[in-house]
């Protein structure tokens, strides 16, 4: 398989690279890790006249605490930059788990935070943790930059709000009431596999109360999506098994999940159901000891 010819442009600036995307026009692309771009073009599904590389804009690898922000993670960070990343591994470690979850290890020394949110896929791994997280991202362009809750970006399979000449610059997940958070995907091979469906939940708990619950899902609609239901129910309930069972129920009542190569609707809407309820439990514990009734 070879690649179609195309011109290759890597800038060292945020503006540079922002003022090319502006002149190229559609013809073009932008290159992140490219585990998904370069495939395509491989396999003949894109050939762009021009790629854009963002490799050399080393600001947007890294992942920090800011003051007042939260956790600011670079668009350009790896997936393998997330799974060490000792800030997240403090406050978030729910994200450098997804992150492990994904792919095999090469995939993972490549594949962007940033690619895996714009390809816009619904079995996407990092979107769920950070929507449930109530994430916020930055898009840049040659005129200005925007700012958006992450769960505004999806709008159906592989349609995102990313405009023509956008760059996604860094995922912030702000400073939350959360007391744990939790990702849990199904594949069909223990490692290396794209999730069947997947579900996240993260969760207020004092004393042996929910207070506040945001779950999300992969694999389960045409886009990532939140259970408004499970999370409706769960608030201000104790933390017991029963609870939890009833909001797994309630996101299975809440997804809407197709039948594909790898897996039937009714087999997606049964692991929305046992997805939720694990991960809720991952969440509880995280933060609060074990779920009543449990220990
Ligand atoms: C073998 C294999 C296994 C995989 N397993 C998983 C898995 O388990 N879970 C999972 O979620 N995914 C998986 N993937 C999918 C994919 O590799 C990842 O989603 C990865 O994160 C994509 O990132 P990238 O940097 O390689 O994106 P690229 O291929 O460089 O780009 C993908 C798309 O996003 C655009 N883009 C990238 N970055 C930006 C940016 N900052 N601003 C604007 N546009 C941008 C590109 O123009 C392109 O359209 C797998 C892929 C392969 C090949």
């Amino acid at each position: 398989m070879y690649l179609p010819d195309f011109d290759y442009h890597a800038p060292d600036t945020l503006g540079g690279a922002c003022a090319l995307l502006a002149s190229l026009g559609s013809e073009m692309k932008v290159l992140a890790g490219g585990t998904d771009l370069l495939h395509k073009m491989k396999v003949g599904k894109l050939a762009p006249k021009a790629l854009v590389s963002l490799k050399r804009l080393d600001a947007l690898r890294d992942i920090r605490y800011q003051e007042g922000r939260g956790v600011v993670i670079g668009a350009l960070a790896t997936q393998s930059d997330v799974v060490d990343s000792p800030v997240l591994h403090a406050r978030y470690p729910s994200v450098s788990e997804a992150a492990h979850r994904m792919a095999s290890l090469q995939i993972r020394n490549l594949g962007t935070v940033g690619g895996n949110i714009v390809n816009g896929v619904p079995s996407a791994d990092l979107p769920p943790i950070l929507i449930a997280l109530g994430a916020t991202i930055r898009l840049v362009h040659a005129g200005g930059e925007r700012t958006l809750p992450l769960e505004e970006f999806f709008h159906g399979a592989a349609e995102t709000a990313i405009a023509p000449g956008e760059i996604l610059t860094e995922v912030v997940i702000p400073d939350g009431p959360f007391t744990g958070s939790c990702y849990l995907k199904f594949g069909l091979r223990r490692s290396g596999a794209l999730a069947v469906a997947g579900a996240a939940a993260a969760v207020q708990v004092e004393g042996g109360v929910i207070r506040q619950a945001r779950v999300a899902l992969a694999s389960c609609a045409p886009t990532v999506i939140r259970s408004p239901a499970a999370e409706e129910y769960l608030r201000g309930k104790p933390a017991t098994p029963e609870v939890l069972e009833e909001a797994g129920l309630r996101a299975e009542a809440d997804s809407r999940p197709r039948d594909s190569i790898r897996g039937s609707a009714e087999y997606r809407r049964n692991l929305a159901r046992v997805l939720t309820k694990r991960a809720l439990r991952k969440a509880v514990d995280e933060g609060h000891g074990r779920v009543k009734g449990e220990e």
